[in-house]
């Protein structure tokens, strides 16, 4: 078994990242937390996305008291004014208050369950990335997920209220500071993944990211809806918010969403940018995007 690692996922939204911590999280040793900051914004009762009644994870080993002080004491470091002076007195008031301090709730994961040696944190925050790393009891590894630009842009102005050219601006501006920091890391604590090598090939992938987490790729990962999975939200949760709206059932959702939703929950690759964008739309991104894409191997 690989050391106790903490993943955390660097990525834009619309990326495939629901589809990536579930892949992984499918494997035996790895769970996958989903995205904890967001899901306990939209979810502070803490409860567990897929479980019906008692989640060995959520609500248990992570109490909902144990994570809304540990995401308070998140905001209280890394907000506002003084934040040097409150990370200084918060580091006196976590001898009193272990749940304060950066990693606990991993560290009280690995301690329930010594199966796990890997935890993936899809939050995709990098001040919450940076505050949770300010601990030496796991090793912290990283995956960039990207996706070519012009697809990214596409999802946005389908799903929210943006026009082309606020999207794109908004897409480079975080894309070029998650590139900021991946390029500061270690070498050997991080790993890029394409999207779309994701999907064409996750047997490929799959054990391109088992190799870099120190594990055996497991063939249950491909099919991960078999596998158990405990997350507080993230956009499965936004999916079936919207069903809820519209006076659905969301409990088919909960995976079976692979039809309704075209290439979340699957490994289909997503290329409706290529008819939904015209020539005009393509070279608004690229005059924007195109130095940051290129970064990532996009032509
Ligand atoms: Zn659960």
């Amino acid at each position: 078994l690989s050391e106790k690692t903490v993943v955390f996922l660097i990525a834009s939204g619309y990326s495939g990242s629901t589809l990536l911590t579930h892949f992984l999280g499918a494997h035996s040793n790895i769970l996958n937390l989903g995205e904890i900051l967001e899901g306990f914004k939209n979810n502070p009762d803490c409860k567990c996305a897929y479980c019906e009644k008692a989640c060995p994870v959520w609500g248990s080993v992570i109490s909902n008291s144990t994570l809304s002080n540990h995401v308070r004491s998140f905001n209280f470091q890394n907000t506002g004014k003084f934040r040097s002076i409150k990370r200084l007195a918060s580091s006196g008031y976590a001898v009193l208050s272990p749940s304060s301090k950066p990693g606990f709730i991993f560290n009280k994961v690995f301690e329930a369950d010594q199966e796990i040696s890997v935890i993936i944190d899809g939050s995709k925050n990098l001040k919450w990335t940076k505050w949770q790393m300010n601990n030496s009891s796991f090793k912290a590894k990283f995956i960039f997920l990207v996706r070519d630009i012009r697809a990214l842009s596409a999802s946005r102005i389908r799903k929210l209220p943006e026009n082309l050219s606020d999207a794109v601006s908004l897409l480079v501006r975080r894309l070029k500071t998650f590139n900021n920091f991946y390029e500061k890391l270690p070498e050997a604590d991080k790993i890029l993944i394409r999207y779309e090598e994701l999907v064409s090939n996750p047997d490929g992938i799959g054990k391109r990211i088992t190799d870099f987490l120190d594990l055996r790729f497991e063939n249950s990962m491909l099919d991960y809806s078999t596998s158990r999975h405990h997350i507080l939200g993230g956009s499965m949760t936004i999916m079936m918010k919207i069903k809820e709206q519209y006076g659905q059932d969301s409990s088919a959702y909960k995976f079976a969403g692979k039809e309704y939703y075209k290439g979340s929950g699957s490994f289909f690759l997503d290329e409706r940018w290529k008819t939904d964008l015209g020539e005009d739309d393509i070279s608004e991104i690229m005059e924007m995007g195109e130095q940051i894409n290129s970064k990532f191997g996009y032509t």
